[in-house]
C-alpha cells in the first residue's frame, strides 16, 4: 500500500505561510491569539511527523528494516503526541473566543479544566507507553518486524474517540455561548468541527490517504481569517491598537490582577489643528507620534484611543520606570513634529493612572482619561490620577451623560436676560442664555456644563439650538411692539473654530428672515486666543452681513488688547467681576473708569454686566457705559416672561414719551396675539377639558380675565420699578 502524502505537503505549505503571516502581523496579547499560535505550531509539527511517517511507510520492507527502529517508534510517537494536542487546543481556542475564561465562574472553569485535562493525560500516557509496552500489548499502534506501522488493537479507536470527544466539547462550548458569538465567528468555529470530524472519519476508512493534517490546516486557515479580524483592533493611521483593543486587553489584565500603570498622552492642539490642517496632515502627525512611542517603548502596549489621544499601558512597572517614561515623552514633545512641509510644535499633557490603586476597572480608567481630556481643571502638563477629585469626576460623567441626550430629550431651553440702554433709559433687548435641566428638572449652571459641552462637541448643536430658538421667537413677534432692538447670542470657542459657522448662522437667519441689525454675537476672550484666521474669517463674514460683534467677559482673564483692536467688535462687555471689584476697591474703580474711557475713545460701545444695585448703575452710567445687564434689571427668564416684560416696559416708554406705535406694529401685534390666544385657548381647553356641551372650546376671554396682569411701572426710568415688576416673573429665584 502506497500512502498519498500530497495533502500533507499542501498542509505544510499552509502552516508555513500562516506562521510567517502571524509573525509579521500586529498581534494582540489575547488568549485566543495564543491558542491560535499553539494550534498552528502543533499542527505543523504533526504534519511534518506525518510526512516522515508516510515516507517510512512507503519504503519497501527491505529498505525500512535498515532504518533505525527506535527512530520509527519516535516519529510515530511524536506524531501521535502532537496530533493528540490539536483538538484539546481547538477546544481551548473556542473557549477563549467565547471569552469563557473571563466570564465563567470559578467552579465552571475548574470543571472545564478537568474535562479537558483528564482524557488528554490518559491519551498522552497511552501514546508514550506504546513503544515500551509493545511486547505485551499494542496500545496506540505497533510496528511489524519490517518496521511497518500498524494500528493498535487496544487504544487506537479510544484515541479517535477522545478526538471526537474534544470536538463535541468544543461544540458544546460554542453552543452554550452562541449568543456572545457573532454569526461569522460561529461559522468559523463550526468549520473546524466539520473539517476535523470529516478528516478523522475519512482517515479511518482510507488510511492510505493522509488527509487529517490537511483538514486541520484548512480550519486553521479559516481561523486565521478570524484572527485577521483583530485588524479591526488596530488603528489604521498609527498602526497602534485602538480603543476596542484597549478595552479588551485592559479588562483582561485587570481580571488577572496584573498591576498596570496607564499613561494617557493628550495632544490638545489636535482638535484645533483639525481646523487648520487637512486630514492627511493630521494623520501624518498622529502617525509620527505613534512611531515615536513604539520605538521608545517597544515592550509596552500602546493605544491610539482618539484623535490626539494616546495611551501606554505598562505591566508591573516600578515608579522610577514610569517617571523615566514620562520624562522621555515630555522631552520629545519639546521638539517639533513634521507633516510634509509643516513643522509643528505640539503641546502635550500626560496623565498617570496606577491600577488597581486608582482605578479598578477599564471603565474607571476610561473615565479618568476622558475627564482629564475634557476638563478645564486638569490643564497642567502632568496629572496624577491620585490627585483627581473623585466626586467631581462622577459629576462630570453625569453631566456628559445629560448633555449627550439633552437635545433629543428637550432638556435645553433658552432664557433671556434683559439689557438696559442708558441712552434710551429703557430695556432694549436681551442676552439669550442657554439653560439645561438634569433628570430631576433642576438647573445645571452653564458655567459647569458649557466647558464639557465644548470639549464633547455638544456645544455645536446646542449653539445651533439657541440661535434657532432665538430666531423662531423673534420671527413670531413684531419687534417694534416689544421694543426689541438687540439680542445677544453667545458663541463658544468651539463654534468659532468651525469654518462654516458664519454660513450656518446666516442660513438660519435667512430662514426666519431676521434683520441683521438686531443680532449681536458675543465672543469671549479665550475664543480669540485660538486659530485667529478662522475666527477672523467668520467674524468678518458676520460683520459684513451687518450683525454686531461683542467681546464678552472683558477683563475676566488675560486681556489681549490686540484682539480688541484687530477684530471687528462694536461692543465690549465688561465682566461682572471687574464691575463688582470696582465697588470694593479704589484702585480697581480707577482702572475700570479708565478702561471704559479707553473703549469709548476707540469708538466702541460698553456694556457692564452684573449690575445688581442702583448705585452701580448710577456710577457706571456717569462713566458713560451704554448698556447694563444684571439682576437689577432682570434675571434670565423664559421667553414668555421676557416678552411680557418687554411689552409692558415698551408701552410705558411710548406713553411717557408721547410716542405711538406704527400701524404695522399694531396690526402685527393684534395678529400675533390673536394667534397666540388661539393656541393658548386650545391648550388650556385641552388641559382642563373645558369644552361646552357641543364640544366647542369655551372662549378664552372668559378665562383670561382671571389672569393676573402685572401693573405697569409708573416711571420706566426708575429701575427699581422694573425690578419690582420683574419679580413677578423672576423664574430663577
Ligand atoms: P455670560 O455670557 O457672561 O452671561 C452672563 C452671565 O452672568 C449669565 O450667567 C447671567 O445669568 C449672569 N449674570 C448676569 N447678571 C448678573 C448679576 O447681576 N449677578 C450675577 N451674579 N450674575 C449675573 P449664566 O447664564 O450662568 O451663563 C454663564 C455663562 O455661560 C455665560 O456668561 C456664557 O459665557 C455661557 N453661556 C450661557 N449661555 C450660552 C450659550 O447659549 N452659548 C454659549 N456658547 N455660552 C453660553
Ligand atoms: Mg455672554
Ligand atoms: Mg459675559
Amino acid at each position: 500500500m502506497q500512502f498519498c502524502l500530497d495533502f500533507d505537503y499542501a498542509a505544510v505549505c499552509i502552516f508555513i505561510i500562516l506562521l510567517i503571516f502571524y509573525y509579521f502581523r500586529n498581534q494582540l496579547e489575547l488568549l485566543q491569539n495564543k491558542f491560535f499560535l499553539y494550534l498552528t505550531v502543533i499542527s505543523f509539527i504533526a504534519t511534518v511527523a506525518d510526512i516522515v511517517y508516510g515516507y517510512f511507510q512507503n519504503m519497501s520492507d527491505a529498505e525500512r528494516v535498515l532504518v533505525s527502529r527506535p527512530l520509527i517508534w519516535a516519529v510515530n510517537v511524536v506524531y501521535y503526541v502532537v496530533n493528540m494536542m490539536i483538538t484539546p487546543l481547538f477546544t481551548m481556542y473556542a473557549a477563549a473566543l467565547v471569552n469563557f475564561f473571563d466570564v465563567a465562574k470559578g467552579s465552571e472553569k475548574r470543571t472545564f479544566r478537568l474535562l479537558v485535562i483528564t482524557p488528554f493525560v490518559f491519551a498522552e500516557t497511552a501514546i508514550i507507553l506504546t513503544p515500551f509496552l509493545s511486547q505485551w500489548v499494542t496500545l496506540a499502534f505497533t510496528l511489524t518486524e519490517t518496521n511497518f506501522y500498524v494500528r493498535g488493537t487496544t487504544c487506537f479507536y479510544a484515541l479517535y474517540g477522545i478526538t471526537f470527544y474534544y470536538i463535541l466539547l468544543a461544540f458544546a462550548m460554542i453552543y452554550r455561548y452562541r449568543k456572545t458569538l457573532a454569526t461569522g465567528k460561529k461559522i468559523i468555529l463550526l468549520s473546524f468541527v466539520f473539517f476535523s470530524f470529516g478528516g478523522s472519519v475519512f482517515q479511518i476508512f482510507f488510511p492510505d490517504v493522509l488527509i487529517q493534517c490537511f483538514s486541520v490546516a484548512l480550519s486553521v486557515l479559516v481561523f486565521s481569517y478570524n484572527i485577521e479580524q483583530t485588524g479591526m483592533l488596530v488603528d489604521g493611521v498609527t498602526n497602534l491598537y485602538n480603543q476596542q483593543a484597549f478595552n479588551m486587553i485592559t479588562t483582561r489584565q485587570i481580571r488577572l490582577n496584573t498591576h498596570i500603570t496607564v499613561i494617557g498622552v493628550y495632544i490638545d492642539d489636535m482638535f484645533f489643528l483639525s481646523s487648520t490642517y487637512d486630514q492627511e496632515h493630521l494623520d501624518k502627525i498622529n502617525g509620527e507620534i505613534g512611531v515615536f512611542l513604539k520605538k521608545q517603548f517597544p515592550k509596552t502596549l500602546i493605544y491610539h484611543l482618539n484623535m490626539g489621544q494616546f495611551c501606554l499601558v505598562f505591566e508591573d512597572a516600578d515608579p522610577r520606570q514610569i517617571e523615566k517614561a514620562v520624562f522621555q515623552i515630555r522631552t520629545r514633545f519639546h521638539q517639533q513634529w513634521t507633516a510634509e512641509e509643516a513643522h509643528i510644535l505640539l503641546y502635550s499633557r500626560l496623565c498617570v493612572i496606577a491600577c488597581p490603586e486608582e482605578a479598578q476597572s477599564t471603565a474607571e480608567i476610561s473615565d479618568i482619561l476622558h475627564l482629564v481630556a475634557n476638563d478645564e481643571r486638569y490643564k497642567s502638563a502632568l496629572i496624577y490620577a491620585r490627585n483627581i477629585d473623585i466626586a467631581y469626576r462622577r459629576r462630570t460623567i453625569t453631566l456628559e451623560h445629560v448633555l449627550k441626550n439633552a437635545l433629543s430629550e428637550n432638556k435645553f431651553e433658552v432664557y433671556f436676560q434683559p439689557i438696559y440702554s442708558t441712552a434710551q433709559k429703557r430695556l432694549i433687548g436681551a442676552e439669550a442664555l442657554i439653560r439645561l435641566r438634569d433628570d430631576e428638572g433642576n438647573f445645571i449652571s452653564p458655567e459647569e456644563f458649557i466647558p464639557i459641552a465644548e470639549k464633547t462637541g455638544v456645544i455645536l448643536r446646542a449653539g445651533e439650538f439657541v440661535f434657532d430658538t432665538v430666531c423662531r421667537t423673534l420671527a413670531r413677534i413684531n419687534l417694534e411692539r416689544y421694543g426689541i432692538e438687540k439680542i445677544d447670542i453667545n458663541l463658544s470657542v468651539t463654534q468659532c473654530m468651525q469654518e462654516i459657522l458664519a454660513e450656518q448662522i446666516m442660513s438660519i437667519q435667512a430662514v426666519y428672515q431676521i434683520p441683521s441689525r438686531i443680532l449681536d454675537f458675543e465672543i469671549t476672550e479665550t475664543a480669540t486666543a485660538y486659530t485667529p484666521e478662522i475666527l477672523l474669517r467668520n467674524m468678518q463674514t458676520l460683520a459684513d452681513n451687518g450683525v454686531e460683534l461683542s467681546l464678552d467677559d472683558y477683563g475676566s482673564g488675560y486681556s489681549n488688547m490686540n484682539y480688541m483692536l484687530n477684530l471687528p467688535f462694536k461692543l465690549i462687555k465688561l465682566d461682572k467681576e471687574i464691575v463688582w471689584k470696582a465697588f470694593s476697591n479704589n484702585k480697581a474703580s480707577i482702572a475700570l473708569a479708565s478702561t471704559i474711557q479707553m473703549i469709548k475713545a476707540l469708538g466702541m460701545l460698553v456694556l457692564a454686566e452684573g449690575i445688581e444695585t442702583s448705585e452701580q448703575a448710577d456710577w457706571l452710567s456717569r462713566l458713560g457705559v451704554d448698556y447694563f445687564q444684571g439682576y437689577f434689571y432682570g434675571r434670565p427668564m423664559p421667553t414668555d416672561d421676557f416678552l411680557e416684560l418687554m411689552k409692558i416696559s415698551t408701552e410705558e416708554y411710548y406713553k411717557v414719551n408721547g410716542l405711538t406705535f406704527s400701524d404695522e406694529a399694531l396690526a402685527e401685534d393684534k395678529k400675533n396675539f390673536s394667534e397666540a390666544d388661539d393656541v393658548e385657548e386650545l391648550e388650556e381647553a385641552e388641559e382642563l377639558e373645558e369644552l361646552d356641551e357641543d364640544g366647542e372650546v369655551i372662549p378664552a376671554a372668559e378665562k383670561t380675565e382671571e389672569k393676573e396682569v402685572p401693573e405697569s411701572p409708573s416711571d420706566p426710568d426708575e429701575p427699581e420699578e422694573l425690578e419690582e415688576l420683574e419679580e413677578l416673573e423672576s423664574p430663577e429665584e
